[in-house]
């Protein structure tokens, strides 16, 4: 509630460019240390919305010929521009669980971002993690669970930032609804996510740990407030724990006008603001002239401003930006050839975008992507896979084009034909869209197969014409969300309910009062209730295939007719009802700040059903194949490993880099300069305030070395923490007739009475001909079987006895062992 309080934590801690970022640390410095103070500023800040061509533009080098930084969205490609591919959404790359298809999809989005010249990618999300299903934006990231997601995080970041790209892990920290994320009109204030120590820890930082441990360049903190301080100048989550305790050495930018002061989000870890105005396109701002204006007169030291330039230029260099560099080549503002290349003010009018076709090949993936990410929920009567059916009906507006054209709607706000993506930033112009009728028909004129459709979910008269007599009725039903700034069918972001959408349940329930072999495919952004339809027995298969992108109907054709033999397991938990989740999204403030309090701890999904003894329709990792597979020969090796130490010891000094000049007239608007309308400059706007109130928090300007955190001192937490405690093995035999890939998973009972039942640990797919065995193997680490205690703000294994369980599913694990 609102005595929650977040603990203040200053100075900021200073990059040391170590473990991994030394190379690109030398190469920043010295290029930091050539920059006038009026040069380091533009680096940190935006120029205003629409400024230039990028979602978000920093300011330029014009003496060193180094144009300003582009950070375009989104986490599935490359948002606001032309012939560029349009990705499976996160939720699907986790549904794979492949790791090898993670990374191939982040690499590819990455090369896309490279080849309109993109500095930074905004994604991957692993905040929303998913805590409550009706989020608007879970499917911009990967699961509720926080192992799945970090594996995902690392795996979409290492594939982005091969690239040559920037990635940037967002959103930083616990923003898990769209409702209250920001002021708005109804409420002063963002909502606070209250949350304690040890499930911020175990849930919601673990991903973000595994962003850091991979690399990533950059964190976008979040708009809401954690504990009562807001994301963008929260000490304890900027500098505490992800610039301290996770050793983060990259640069945190805020979410797009997130920021709520100048100085004091300075002193709290802020590196880089956007888009840079205050609000969208006020012509002011908090960093720029006035951030200049606190450097001039001593209220933000040299170390911090140098700190945030650094740590820039070093995510620039890590990444090999200096070698991967093309000139911005689109603008997001139009398509069109020639265009104004400041759309704010509409000022030079010259050509914009050159149309780069970043598209390769990557189709193919995205259509194995497709396939891959389709979970099969339900198969009865050999159902599927189909086998040239005399005749079959597809149902639904959900298996048809969008009449106007698949990106009619702006960011795809709205829900008109198949549903392929979610709306808001999280979103890529579709380059085509396969619906998914045009694939079947096509698979249905090949197989001289009968073929009937319906787009109109309430014309149950064409319907009953349609399916009555068919060997399979298809129906393709969605049910959408997204960024609260649009609002679809009366949904502000996060979904109202969890029922399908457009009359669709009662579709499904038609077309199955009619057809025996009634077949049902989900395009939903996450849980939807399905228990009525898995248990009626005309309806024979059901398919969950996600937010597929532009490939959608060849990867469900695909999957339909068993050219692809479904591996995917469901990434969250399905619920009988809305109630069973146990949390639910704050529709209605009580307070401002509205207070969510995050009571549940780490008891969302399935570790809350396992909890409160709920049976799902479907658990979390459940998900059919058309072959099967045993489980045998489970092995527990216990490996060597040193002690787990605390660090101990202390930083450097604060280093600065290249001398700043005091003189405050060189830092004045140059005479006769012709400034950009709504334009965000680095130059003084009005008289340097002198004489401030000294009260900033205590520490925040202290350059002397700084104590290490007994947790810390390396990307992602202590390095003890990652050793291997046990090698753990199993046999996985397929024992069907088809080659097939399964996704063996592992649990763990950490055993202490406040532990969920299991934790998902590890995966992993092997792709097994019949008859064939495999070895899944998972290595143990110190963090798997440890719990966060809060008292000695460490990472300790207690003395419960722990169990490592193997097998298909979350409720489905056939082989345990204990751990000693
Ligand atoms: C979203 C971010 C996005 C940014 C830029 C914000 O509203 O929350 O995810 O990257 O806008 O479009
Ligand atoms: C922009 C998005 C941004 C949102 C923030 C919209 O106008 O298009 O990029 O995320 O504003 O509210």
């Amino acid at each position: 509630g609102q005595g929650d309080f977040s603990p203040p934590s200053y100075p900021s801690p200073w990059m040391n460019g170590g473990n991994g970022w030394q190379e690109a640390y030398a190469k920043a410095q010295k290029f930091v240390s050539q920059l006038t103070l009026l040069e380091k500023i533009n680096l940190t800040t935006g120029v205003g919305w629409e400024g230039e061509s990028c979602v978000g533009n920093t300011g330029s080098i014009p003496r060193l010929n180094f144009r300003g930084l582009c950070l375009q969205d989104s986490p599935l490609g490359v948002r606001d521009t032309d012939v560029n591919s349009a990705f499976p959404a996160g939720l699907n790359a986790a549904a794979t669980w492949s790791k090898q298809l993670m990374k191939l999809r982040g690499n590819a989005m990455g090369m896309e971002h490279r080849g309109k010249g993109v500095d930074m990618q905004l994604g991957p999300v692993a905040g929303p993690l998913g805590r409550t299903p009706e989020g608007g934006r879970n499917w911009e990231g990967f699961s509720p669970d926080p192992v799945l997601t970090g594996v995902a995080m690392q795996q979409t970041i290492q594939g982005i930032q091969d690239a040559g790209v920037i990635a940037c892990a967002k959103h930083y920290i616990m923003n898990e609804q769209e409702h209250y994320r920001e002021s708005t009109g109804t409420t002063k204030f963002a909502y606070s996510a209250n949350v304690d120590d040890k499930t911020m820890h175990e849930l919601y930082l673990w991903p973000f740990a595994d962003a850091i441990r991979a690399g990533v360049g950059a964190v976008m903190c979040s708009y809401n407030q954690i504990n009562n301080s807001y994301g963008s100048q929260n000490s304890y989550t900027l500098n505490h724990l992800l610039k301290n305790e996770l050793d983060f050495q990259g640069v945190v930018v805020s979410d797009w006008w997130a920021q709520h002061t100048g100085v004091a989000s300075a002193l709290a870890g802020l590196d880089m603001t956007m888009a840079g105005d205050q609000k969208l396109a006020s012509g002011n701002t908090y960093w720029g002239s006035n951030l200049t204006a606190a450097v001039l007169n001593g209220t933000i030291p040299q170390w911090r401003l140098d700190d945030m330039v650094v740590r820039i230029m070093s995510a620039y260099y890590k990444v090999g930006r200096d070698k991967a560099r093309v000139p911005v080549n689109f603008n997001s503002w139009t398509l069109e050839t020639d265009s104004y290349q400041h759309p704010e003010a509409k000022e030079d009018f010259t050509q914009v975008n050159w149309h780069v076709d970043v598209q390769g090949n990557h189709a193919a993936l995205i259509r194995e992507i497709g396939g891959a990410s389709t979970v099969l929920l339900k198969n009865t009567n050999h159902a599927l896979p189909l086998k040239k059916p005399k005749s079959i009906a597809v149902i639904g507006e959900d298996a048809h084009d969008n009449p106007g054209g698949p990106n009619s709607c702006s960011d795809r706000g709205c829900d008109i034909g198949t549903l392929a993506m979610g709306w808001g930033s999280g979103t890529a112009n579709f380059p085509y869209l396969i619906a998914p009728v045009t694939a079947l028909r096509a698979q249905a004129a090949g197989d001289h197969t009968k073929f009937a459709n319906v787009s109109n979910n309430y014309d149950l008269a064409a319907v009953t014409a349609a399916v009555t007599g068919a060997e399979a009725a298809i129906v393709f039903v969605n049910a959408n969300s997204g960024e609260d700034y649009i609002t679809v069918d009366g949904n502000q972001g996060d979904r109202n309910n969890l029922t399908l959408w457009g009359n669709g349940d009662a579709l499904v329930s038609y077309v199955a009062s009619l057809n025996p072999n009634t077949i049902v495919v989900l395009h939903t952004v996450g849980a939807v209730i399905v228990e009525e339809h898995k248990n009626n027995p005309n309806v024979t298969a059901i398919l969950w295939a996600g937010l597929p992108g532009q490939e959608s109907g060849n990867a469900i054709t695909d999957v339909l007719y068993g050219d692809v033999n479904p591996q995917a397991k469901t990434v969250f938990t399905w619920g009988k009802s809305r109630e069973d989740y146990g949390v639910d999204v704050m529709y209605k403030n009580t307070a401002d700040p509205p207070q969510l309090d995050f009571s549940e701890g780490v008891f969302i999904d399935y570790r809350h059903f396992d909890a409160a003894g709920i049976e799902p329709s479907y658990e979390f990792g459940y998900g059919l194949s058309y072959t099967s597979f045993s489980y045998s020969h489970l092995q527990v090796n216990k490996e060597f490993a040193w002690p787990y130490v605390p660090i101990k010891g202390h930083t450097k000094t604060a280093p600065t880099f290249g001398k700043i000049d005091y003189n405050f007239s060189h830092a004045e608007f140059p005479t006769g300069f012709h400034a950009v309308h709504d334009y965000v400059y680095p130059y003084l706007v009005g008289p340097v305030p002198t004489g401030l109130p000294q009260n900033w928090p205590a520490g925040s300007k202290d350059s002397n070395p700084q104590p290490l955190l007994a947790a810390g001192g390396a990307p992602g937490g202590n390095s003890g923490l990652y050793d291997v405690l046990y090698t753990v093995s199993a046999r996985v035999t397929n024992t069907g007739s088809r080659r097939g890939t399964e996704i063996a998973q592992l649990y763990i009972s950490l055993g202490g009475p406040s532990d969920p039942k299991i934790v998902l640990r590890g995966f992993d797919d092997l792709t097994l001909a019949p008859g064939q065995s495999g070895t899944f193997a998972y290595q143990i680490t110190r963090r798997d079987i440890s719990n966060w205690d809060p008292v000695t703000q460490n990472w300790v294994i207690n003395h419960y006895p722990k169990t490592v369980h193997v097998g298909a599913s979350s409720r489905n694990l056939p082989l345990s062992a204990a751990l000693h």
